[in-house]
């Protein structure tokens, strides 16, 4: 056959294969909608993070790049940085309203609106990384996530994880539980709700403002996320201690969202595409962060930062709290208990099996 045909005859049969596909779909009219199949889509993902911020910001536009990729061009993603079309604390209700079709930020950002999204991002002395993927893809967590968004049209993706973070950076010496008593900190969410009933004073300082609230001594600690970004941040230069382990962050899980219409105007191989780049992209930050962390952490060493475990009576009360807190906060919410009650669940399998699996093998390493 001589190439012209070929080619001819090819793209008739592929032409036929798209209609029947098309007629087999029927039950979604959007699949097959006039142009769709071959169409080109534009989306935009707003985030909550500056623009091309360490892990993630970078995570973002990787995840778009990657979209469009997977898709040969057929659905391109332009992300803007916090504050480029909304502000970072309104990335869910740009995305419930279609300003944007996509958005990408952190679940416990959207306590006051929706209660019972903070427990996706995780919870004090609570899932690791590991546990919270496996909560999310094997054991419910998932769903119920996303019948938490259903009222508002959003469909939620996990999209990578800090890891365990750091317990934050100080100028005060924390030696016993009374030295939390007065300590003005940086410490959003449910971290800041402990800390208050501890007798500490929690405070919300926009990032920008941070470093120069340490070290004018506006607050005497901030919690930021592990040595990666807190390096780059410079907190060292501002603080005399910094203390290990993110009690109150163990694996903070991140998030995109999705306007539903809008992902239910794809084809069908768009949607899976958007579903499994959001996959690859929960795989890549977290490996991200592990790899930087550990070489930030190094070079913190090396330049002689103060690097120090909180006391056991200090972690234990905090925990204590901790437990106290999330019941109290799940009393007054019938999906915060539902929510709640699964993570619980989730935990105390997952938790028998890491007691005799990888904790033993990390303690002896
Ligand atoms: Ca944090």
């Amino acid at each position: 056959m001589k190439r012209r045909n070929f080619v001819k005859t090819a793209g008739l049969a592929s032409a036929a294969g798209l209609l029947s596909a098309c007629r087999s779909q029927t039950s979604t009219a959007t699949d097959c909608g006039p142009g769709q199949a071959g169409g080109k889509h534009e989306w935009k993902m707003v985030t909550a993070w500056p623009r091309d911020f360490p892990a993630l910001g970078t995570g973002a536009n990787r995840l778009a790049e990657r979209i469009g990729q997977m898709s040969g061009g057929r659905l391109t993603v332009k992300v803007y940085g916090g504050n480029e079309l909304v502000p970072p604390l309104e990335v869910f209700d740009a995305v419930e309203s279609g300003t944007a079709q996509m958005g990408h930020g952190a679940s416990y950002y959207w306590k006051g609106k929706v209660p019972a999204a903070q427990y996706f991002a995780g919870v004090p002395f609570g899932l690791n990384a590991q546990e919270m993927n496996g909560w999310f893809y094997y054991g419910g967590g998932l769903e119920l996530w996303r019948e938490v968004y259903r009222p508002h049209g959003v469909i939620p993706y996990p999209i990578g994880n800090s890891g365990v973070q750091m317990g934050g950076w100080f100028n005060k010496e924390i030696l016993s539980v009374d030295d939390l008593k007065g300590l003005k900190m940086r410490i959003p969410g449910l971290g800041g709700e402990v800390l208050a009933r501890a007798g500490g004073t929690p405070q919300n300082i926009p990032v920008a403002e941070i470093f120069t609230a340490l070290q004018t001594g506006t607050i005497d600690a901030t919690e930021w996320i592990g040595p990666f970004n807190d390096q780059a941040a410079g907190f060292n230069q501002a603080a005399q201690y910094y203390y290990y382990p993110g009690w109150h962050e163990p694996g903070t899980a991140l998030e995109v969202l999705i306007n539903q219409a809008a992902l239910e105007q794809l084809p069908q191989d768009l949607q899976h595409i958007v579903q499994y780049a959001c996959q690859a992209s929960n795989l890549d930050m977290l490996s991200e962060f592990t790899a930087r962390n550990g070489e930030s952490l190094q070079q913190l060493r090396e330049a002689g930062v103060d690097i120090r475990p909180f006391p056991d009576e200090v972690l234990q009360e905090l925990q204590r709290i901790s437990l106290e807190v999330l019941e109290d906060m799940t009393s007054n919410d019938e999906l915060s208990a539902r929510v709640y009650a699964s993570f619980k669940a989730f935990f105390g399998k997952v938790r028998g099996w890491n007691e005799i699996g990888e904790k033993v093998i990390l303690n002896m390493r």
